[in-house]
């Protein structure tokens, strides 16, 4: 019988299949990839060949252009592909728009990389699928118990407050351009917000991506095109690192808001100049991390970024056996933080002056 590392191992490129010969989210260049969501981290340009939704494909072509990679392959969720002695599949991870769990079958087992993933229903995307397997390699983002997300509508409904306590001013929320700021607008909508929402340039192309793969938005309006008048008790979405900056100076009196699992630490609030700080996440918190990992049970549990030892430490006294990763090159949330591709895309982002 095969090890499990025989069929998935870590590698410092990232996960790689040796029997199919590819990697998965590699954070280097590589000959043949699968991807599993558009994130910044799990997703870059310049590999020989891409096997991922087809979602992660548009949003892809939408970052880096269309020659992303000379050779796309789109998978549904479900559909088996054969890559050398590997069976792949992907699966619902719930995470964002075309995110999936990696299901990788070789020698008779099966290994699931879960890429990044949440558990709680986000109108954005397909729901988590949990796929039994022999080794399940899960994110731990925040694997703490201190981190528990609230109830998301709730959240929100604080920023529709906020504008009905002040109306002379805007909400400005911070959220990450790709999956978190489609979240925010679709959860206001359902909220019951039917104005305009306004935008930041950067926001923009995601945005209209995500209408045409079937999410609807309601109307958005560009910042830009507005005088500020009109956006006065209306709510602005734009990248975490245009709140500071004089783009915002245009807006009529900001309360600054942050749309972040990181909102559960008062510090880092405040720290960040945030009035309203909203508890949103993308990725699962402590009791869906361990819920998962009860639920699935698997005979490995793999531990990659994120705070690995505290969920390793709990799965350990919760009789799975377990690992961590140590795997370089994924960020804190979503290479789209303040070390990520935000401040690039806030900075470039087409016709937005400072
Ligand atoms: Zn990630
Ligand atoms: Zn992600």
């Amino acid at each position: 019988m095969k090890a499990f590392t025989d069929i998935v191992c870590p590698t410092p490129k990232g996960l790689y299949c040796p029997p199919g010969d590819f990697y998965i989210d590699p954070t280097r260049a590589t000959e043949r990839a699968v991807v599993t969501h558009g994130h910044s981290d799990h997703a870059r340009a310049g590999h020989g060949s891409v096997l991922a939704t087809k979602e992660t494909l548009a949003i892809m072509g939408a970052r880096y252009g269309a020659d992303f990679t000379p050779s796309q392959q789109a998978a549904r969720y479900g559909e088996k592909h054969r890559i050398g002695d590997a069976t792949v599949w992907l699966s619902p991870a719930g995470h964002v728009l075309g995110s999936a769990q990696a299901v990788i079958e070789a020698h008779g087992r099966r290994i699931v990389v879960s890429g990044d993933y949440k558990r709680r229903p986000d109108p954005t995307c397909a729901p988590f699928e949990p796929v039994s397997c022999d080794v399940f390699i899960t994110e731990a983002t925040f694997g703490l118990p201190v981190f528990r997300h609230p109830d998301d509508g709730k959240e929100v409904a604080k920023a529709l407050h906020m504008l009905e306590v002040f109306p002379e001013r805007c909400v400005l929320i911070g959220a990450y351009a790709l999956g978190k700021a489609q979240r925010i607008i679709t959860l206001l909508r359902q909220g019951g917000y039917d104005a305009p929402v306004y935008i930041h340039g950067a926001m923009e192309k995601l945005c209209a991506l995500y209408e045409s793969l079937g999410v609807e938005l309601g109307e958005l309006r560009l910042t830009k095109d507005a005088v500020k008048g009109e956006m006065m008790g209306k709510v602005i979405v734009a990248p975490p690192s245009a709140l500071g900056d004089r783009w915002s100076r245009r807006l009529p009196e900001p309360v600054n808001a942050f749309a972040s699992g990181w909102m559960r630490v008062r510090a880092r609030a405040r720290q960040g100049g945030i009035e309203l700080p909203l508890v949103i996440s993308d990725h699962a918190d402590w009791d869906e991390l361990t819920a998962t990992l009860l639920e699935l049970s698997p005979q490995e549990v793999w531990v990659t970024h994120g705070r690995e030892e505290p969920l390793v430490h709990w799965a350990g006294l919760n009789g799975l056996k377990v690992r961590p990763l140590h795997l370089a090159g994924y960020d804190e949330e979503d290479g789209e933080g303040p070390q990520g591709d935000n401040l690039k895309s806030a900075e470039d982002a087409a016709g937005e002056p400072a």
